[in-house]
């Protein structure tokens, strides 16, 4: 017990019970902060049955707007986890309204950044967030143009209104939200809210009878700055009371800038009339971060790191380039792997090899990932240990055996991510009870035998070099 306690990495080895907490963090990432912070983080773990778990949440308005909005993709989340799991169940525990409110409001506390926060619940959504400004955005030829409208924008009011940025995921719409507003912010009443917020501020307001305050609230802004927008989709009245204020703050010259994961026509379910005034005002793109940009991201961000570890990064120009090379959908992935690789460095005191690097970034290296099969990584262990497959995979248990089989067991839990029963099926239909004590094995020795970590290095080169994509 206290072994898988001293292993962090090996904690999710137990396969009965799945952990919640790392599903809600998986979410967290896939539908952002907000809506997180919004709806996910409310939902608590009750049950775990045969083919569906239980949930609860603290009201019957949450359950609803978490069963019609987001239902499909927790269940494809849980799902990958577990796969036997086909639907999912809410109970409504009321009592735990007190928690979370008292969780939020530590949490805001924590934060320190305003103790007005926690008075003025509309305030607890308006914040920009200083780090991330004008002088700190990168730019190349693929964010270029969103750049500069959102300049534009910050140096002259109604130069475009309303200004729509849109583009997928971590490329740096709401970085440039937040250097309009903080640049805006110095002379004017600015208003930074996420289209989700918006509407949470919404149903509350009408829930208390504060309709009023909430519109007066909105309208008046000198500048609306709202984030991820698709998100407002369905509930009419809503989108109604957006469509008023948005006319409003229009009539009154206020700027208004909006983000977006799609452009104006794609968004669904939201209406045509908001959607043409979308499209009215200047609407561009963000596109993936091209190499140039890439680079430059990577460098940048050494630069800042080695300010705050007084310059003892150092990351090779190897690696810098495959990094570059290889992390080529968002920026924020971009930053998450060069970070990684920083905080590796940092804990072991070396700075990574390229294979090295390779493991560390393993899940967001996707060729890299399906090359490297089950199949692969028996061949190439049955070739070091000189014995046959139909040795490796019997179930003979002669010492000359067994360890190269634990050896293998072990490298495909650690470069695949295939599940115990997953690797247990493909040698020969072992129980994930043998494919755990395997793994606790090799680990243990590698404590004492440095032959074995030797071992494990080379046969760890030898399967990742084999990787036509990543040959050198
Ligand atoms: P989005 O809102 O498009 O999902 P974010 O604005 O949250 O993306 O960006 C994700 C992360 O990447 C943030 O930490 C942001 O500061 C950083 N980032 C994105 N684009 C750039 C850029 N061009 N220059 C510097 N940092 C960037
Ligand atoms: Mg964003």
């Amino acid at each position: 017990m206290s072994n898988t306690n001293k292993n962090n990495k090996f904690n999710n080895l137990k396969p009965q019970k799945f952990d919640w907490n790392l599903i809600q963090i998986e979410m967290k990432n896939k539908l952002g902060l907000e809506v997180y912070e919004s709806w996910l983080r409310k939902i608590s773990f009750i049950d775990e049955f045969n083919n569906y778990i239980l949930l609860s949440v603290p009201t019957r308005f949450i359950r609803d707007w978490i069963t019609s909005r987001y239902l499909d993709q927790i269940l494809q989340t849980v799902k990958s986890y577990k796969k036997e799991i086909i639907r999912i169940e809410f109970k409504i525990i009321e009592q735990e309204i007190k928690n979370i409110d008292a969780q939020t409001t530590s949490k805001v506390r924590d934060t320190g950044k305003n103790v007005s926060f926690i008075k003025d619940s509309y305030l607890q959504y308006n914040r920009i967030d200083p780090n991330r400004r004008f002088d700190n955005f990168i730019t190349s030829s693929s964010n270029k143009l969103a750049y500069e409208a959102s300049l534009k924008v910050s140096e002259n009011i109604s130069h475009y209104n309303p200004l729509y940025i849109y583009g997928g995921v971590g490329l740096g719409k709401t970085h440039l939200l937040n250097s309009i507003g903080f640049e805006l912010k110095k002379e004017n009443k600015v208003m930074f809210i996420s289209a989700e917020r918006f509407m949470y501020q919404f149903v509350k307001s009408i829930k208390t009878n504060d309709m009023v305050k909430f519109k007066e609230y909105f309208r008046n802004t000198d500048v609306l700055l709202i984030d991820d927008i698709q998100f407002m989709n369905g509930k009419e009245a809503m989108q109604e009371e957006f469509f008023h204020t948005f006319n409003a703050l229009l009539d009154k010259g206020s700027q208004i800038i909006v983000t977006a994961d799609r452009a104006p026509n794609k968004l669904s379910r939201i209406q045509e009339r908001i959607k043409s005034r979308f499209s009215g005002g200047l609407v561009v793109d963000i596109q993936k971060p091209d190499t140039e940009l890439r680079k430059k991201i990577i460098k940048k961000k050494i630069e800042e790191l080695n300010v705050l570890y007084s310059g003892q990064v150092k990351i090779s120009e190897e690696i810098q380039e495959f990094i570059s090379r290889e992390i080529v959908n968002s920026v924020r992935e971009l930053v998450g792997a060069l970070n990684r690789v920083v905080s590796f460095s940092r804990i072991y005191n070396k700075n990574p090899n390229l294979s090295e690097t390779k493991i560390i970034l393993k899940d967001l290296l996707n060729l890299f990932e399906n090359k490297v099969t089950i199949d692969l990584i028996q061949t190439i262990v049955c070739k070091f240990f000189k014995i046959s497959k139909n040795e490796m995979l019997s179930s003979r248990r002669s010492r000359y055996l067994v360890r190269p089989r634990q050896t293998a067991i072990y490298l495909t839990k650690i470069l695949t991510s295939k599940s115990l029963p997953e690797i247990g099926r493909e040698f020969s239909n072992r129980d994930h009870t043998t494919i755990i004590h395997s793994v606790r094995t090799i680990e243990k020795l590698k404590e004492k035998d440095p032959d074995m970590v030797d071992n494990i290095n080379k046969l760890k080169n030898q399967i990742l070099y084999n990787n036509k994509h990543n040959e050198i």
